[in-house]
């Protein structure tokens, strides 16, 4: 289960940062190019967007990990090595992934996800293991002096060691007293605008700034985003546009973004093959150049570039 703290996360597809032992033998964390997918994906849709924006560093990302699969034990009665969790994605693509570390899984996600009210009852119970009065989020005085930051009744444990400069209670508070109150939306439908962004820049060749700056500017000026990346759209022609967008029961469009190595003469040979044989079997063809303003090249395609 993926839980995305902000509302313009993608969900789907986010790159694992897989922890590795670092330096004084601490595990650190090290981008690996691993996509994740998830089942089951949920949003907790707290009041105010400055509420979201607060938690956006790694430490608190931490301290909520931890609280929330503290409670998870806690509430469905679960050992500690049957959860586990991990920080997934990058800056603005972070988010918590938890899953079911035993065999078979549990059923905790499904009964999490059936049931909204259970995942405030999940944070008051977080509260309470914080040492916090659940129903009014206020600390209790005597706990004050015994647990000034954490301690082994609450967030530490000897698994989470190398995280133990990070777990404050008290810095994780308003985030859990939030949650109790917040209402829970698991994310079904189709991706949303900013999902189906985020989604895109999480597929696009991270070599090619290009193609970011592409996205970037449909994005900011609220034009239709690609249907897909890296998608192959015909049987037979071994090419992948950088973007396509679906058209109704006909093929679709396949945009290629072409960096200035589309000029030289070779590469430009073989764009045109293919290209060609896309249009043979009824697929639009349009190359975004480096060269000329990418406003100007867009503007010329609003048909399928049309705002949203
Ligand atoms: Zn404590």
């Amino acid at each position: 289960m993926l839980i995305g703290l902000d509302r313009a996360k993608s969900v789907e597809q986010l790159t694992y940062q897989k922890r590795k032992p670092g330096r004084c033998g601490r595990e650190e964390m090290h981008g690996a190019d691993i996509a994740v997918f998830t089942a089951h994906r949920t949003h907790a849709v707290l009041d105010g967007e400055r509420d979201i924006r607060r938690f956006a560093w790694r430490g608190d990302y931490v301290r909520i990990a931890y609280a929330l699969r503290r409670a998870l034990q806690i509430e469905y009665q679960i050992e500690e090595r049957e959860i586990e969790v991990e920080l997934i994605g990058r800056e603005e693509n972070e988010n918590l992934l938890f899953w079911e570390a035993a065999e078979g899984g549990i059923g905790v996600w499904e009964r999490l996800i059936a049931e909204p009210r259970e995942f405030r009852k999940l944070a008051l119970r977080a509260l309470e293991i914080l040492h916090f009065d659940p129903s009014s989020g206020q600390a209790l005085p005597d706990w004050e002096e015994r647990c000034t930051a954490a301690c082994y009744d609450c967030l530490l444990s000897y698994s989470n060691q190398p995280d133990h400069r990070y777990l404050d209670r008290h810095k994780v508070r308003d985030f859990l007293f939030a949650l109790s109150r917040s209402d829970i939306a698991p994310t079904t439908d189709g991706p949303s605008y900013n999902e189906q962004y985020h989604r895109l820049l999480g597929l696009i060749d991270p070599a090619s700034s290009f193609e970011r700056s592409f996205l970037e500017y449909l994005y900011k000026n609220g034009l239709r985003l690609p249907d897909h990346a890296q998608h192959t759209p015909a049987d037979g022609i071994t090419v992948q546009p950088d973007f396509y967008y679906e058209r109704d029961g006909i093929p679709g469009v396949c945009i290629f973004i072409d960096g200035p190595q589309h000029d030289e003469t070779a590469q430009a040979e073989r764009d045109h093959t293919v290209r060609e044989s896309l249009k043979d079997q009824g697929f639009r063809v349009v190359a975004i150049k480096s060269g000329r303003a990418i406003a100007d090249q867009v503007s010329e395609h609003l048909d399928i570039f049309r705002p949203q």
